[in-house]
């Protein structure tokens, strides 16, 4: 009988061990974010918003593409709400997707509109309105992908889609009138703002924006290099740039504005989805998913 009693302790023994390492398998792959930034479904968010028309202001392209918006956020179970506010007399509606109680120590943003005349461009081409894929619907893109791989672990995000960004000079329009209006109705400080802005590129060159907060570039460019992206992430101050980080900055609070501002279709009728890649986008979404990973 001793051989079988062996045989039985032996098996249990086995058994024993067999579920020990399936159960640390299993708490393994709960712990872990295996979600990754996926460049071609942030694409994807590309075409759907240029497929609307160009998001100008008042227009039922902008309508579709708050729709749209709203709708991927909730899908991954984002609260949504719409600021519905005025700067100097022009309406502005702005997307603020958050999934915690707390007040946001994080802000991602990225404008969603397009603009109205694409005066870059030449001849009568410049009475036609921006297609914006890449000045547009690339940062809105990037947020929306990143919305649904970030893990639940990190400290409180709020990410913003801002209005009225990219029609500064027309009709007494200002730029940035989105963000200004944002900023002047925040009641607590967050720690760090990152805009995206222009990140869509096939040929992707984001060079230091000099109005930049020092800790943020340094973070960011960092983790970039860190990761292998160093080649997109080029570690030289190159331009300023009014952008939706400067009422941020104007109020004390530290922000980068993430931009590749060497885009020679900018604002011309040329800024279309062939011009952007998801290579690119996935290049953002990875640095910055890397980069919150390490923010406690
Ligand atoms: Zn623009």
């Amino acid at each position: 009988m001793i051989p079988t009693r062996k045989f039985q302790f032996f098996s249990f023994l086995f058994l024993g061990i067999l579920l020990i390492t399936f159960s640390v398998y299993l708490f393994n792959n709960a712990t872990k974010s295996t979600k990754r930034f996926n460049g071609a479904r942030a694409y994807q968010d590309v075409l759907n918003q240029v497929v609307f028309g160009p998001r100008t202001p008042e227009s039922t392209a902008h309508a579709n593409a708050i729709a749209y918006i709203r709708k991927e956020l909730e899908k991954v179970n984002w609260n949504v709400q719409i600021q519905e506010t005025e700067w100097q007399g022009f309406r502005i509606q702005n997307i603020i997707a958050s999934r915690s109680e707390l007040s946001p120590s994080i802000i991602i943003g990225a404008h969603y509109d397009s603009r109205i005349l694409a005066d870059q461009d030449t001849g009568v081409r410049q009475k036609e309105a921006v297609p914006g894929a890449n000045d547009g619907a690339s940062g809105v893109a990037v947020l929306l992908e990143l919305a649904r791989v970030i893990p639940y672990n990190t400290p409180p995000i709020e990410f913003i889609f801002f209005d009225a960004e990219d029609n500064g000079g027309i009709a007494n329009r200002q730029w940035i009138m989105g963000s200004q209006a944002f900023v002047a109705s925040l009641t607590n400080k967050p720690k760090s703002v990152v805009i995206v802005d222009m990140i869509g590129d096939s040929d992707l060159n984001i060079c230091i924006e000099t109005n930049s907060d020092s800790r943020l570039v340094s973070e960011i460019w960092s983790m970039a290099a860190k990761i292998g992206n160093e080649k997109y992430f080029i570690a030289t101050p190159k331009y300023t740039i009014l952008d939706d980080h400067i009422p941020f900055l104007e109020a004390g609070i530290p922000a980068v504005d993430i931009i590749d501002f060497d885009y020679p279709y900018w604002h011309t009728v040329a800024d279309t989805s062939d011009k952007v890649s998801a290579r690119s986008l996935e290049i953002v979404g990875n640095t910055l998913l890397a980069w919150l990973e390490t923010q406690k």
